[in-house]
């Protein structure tokens, strides 16, 4: 079995320990005589698994008891639109900061339920960095100040949170769940598509402060209700079962290794090993500005799209696929979450090196 280093910005790569033993329980579950797949969302079964993962996740991410953990469905895009749903009631105001193509669908889509505006942006420097921000950046009554922690499709992270006052910060977290500490009681809502860095794909969470909720616009259907789903412990219907496993196994996974502060020295390392040596190539350049990269999703370019282009062609043939840019900035991006090994990094670098040397 010849498996190759996945650099893919999601559904991305999980740790092979996790798939091996997902692989160990498919036919029979704990003595189930079924697999996960297949069984009830109402039985003991699923029961203790849903229950494990929340408490795993509350332990991981030490999320303070006032918060409600969902486990959803319909991706961070759905959320695109529940948030403004649930959260957009009080003033009926609503900021965003546009830091590239996510945060700025979540904008367009918001605009539908209210008074929306672009509170900063950095479209200006093609999404390479993110905006200063401080309190006189919002406005005083907006209900709550919109970011996407890590922009996926260029590379860029916030170094650090806004400050907001009393203005409930809202952050789509897709592609930075888990990959370090983030200390919870600094926003009001955080989400994110599990396909990234937590679980297959088919599963959203939603963490929520909770008075927040029971806000929701009348017309809110039912499954975008924050309150109805927690209500529901995030079983008002049928559950993304298999995914919700797999993220248990993701966190069981994640506390052996020593928790989000281990997570975190493994990806600095692993994101140093390859912006160090993009900074010192001379054919290879990082758009994003140093005090803004992200350590998940690391954006390369060369000089032309054709080198470009032969760079992810023979590199894919030596084993690291998925590394080609998003189709809207081109060039390539490494996304390397936890799943992805220090050797699959390293490795990398070399083959770079070898093709810097081979093509200057
Ligand atoms: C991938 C991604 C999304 C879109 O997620 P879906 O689950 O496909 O809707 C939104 N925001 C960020 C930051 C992402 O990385």
């Amino acid at each position: 079995m010849a498996r190759v280093y996945n650099f893919s910005a999601g559904p991305s790569m999980l740790p092979e320990e996790v798939l091996k033993k997902a692989a160990a329980e498919m036919l029979d579950y704990e003595g189930s005589g079924q697999s996960v797949m297949e069984m009830s969302h109402r039985s003991k079964w699923f029961d203790a698994i849903i229950k494990g993962a929340e408490s795993l996740m509350r332990e991981v991410m030490n999320i303070p008891d006032n918060y409600k953990v969902l486990f959803l469905q319909g991706g961070a895009s759905t959320q695109f639109s529940a948030i403004p749903m649930n959260f957009m009631t009080g003033s009926g105001k609503a900021d965003y900061v546009i830091t590239g193509q996510f945060s700025n669908k979540a904008y367009k889509e918001a605009v539908k339920y209210g008074d929306v505006i672009e509170a900063a942006s950095s479209k200006d420097g093609n999404f390479s960095y993110i905006p200063k921000l401080d309190k006189s950046s919002f406005r005083e009554d907006a209900d709550y100040v919109y970011i996407c922690h890590n922009n996926t499709i260029y590379g860029t992270k916030y170094p650090e949170l806004p400050d907001t006052g009393d203005i409930p910060l809202v952050a789509d977290i897709s592609s930075s769940f888990l990959s370090e500490p983030m200390d919870v009681s600094k926003f009001g809502v955080i989400y994110g598509g599990a396909q990234k860095n937590v679980a297959p794909a088919g599963l959203t969470i939603v963490i929520i402060r909770e008075d927040l909720l029971g806000k929701a616009m009348p017309l809110t259907p039912t499954m975008l209700d924050y309150k109805a789903m927690a209500d529901g412990e995030s079983m008002y219907n049928t559950p993304p079962c298999y995914s919700i496993y797999m993220c248990k196994l993701v966190l069981e996974w994640i506390k052996s290794l020593g928790g989000l502060e281990a997570m975190k020295e493994r990806n600095v390392k692993k994101a140093k090993i390859l912006y160090d040596y993009i900074d010192q190539s001379k054919m290879f350049t990082a758009p994003a500005q140093k005090e803004c990269r992200s350590l998940m999703n690391v954006t390369f370019v060369t000089e032309s799209d054709e080198l470009n282009k032969k760079f992810v062609a023979e590199a894919e043939k030596a084993g690291f696929v998925n590394l080609k840019g998003h189709r809207s900035v081109g060039g390539m991006r490494a996304s390397i979450y936890n799943a992805m090994p220090i050797e699959g990094v390293e490795k990398l670098v070399e083959f770079m090196k070898e093709f810097e040397k081979a093509n200057s």
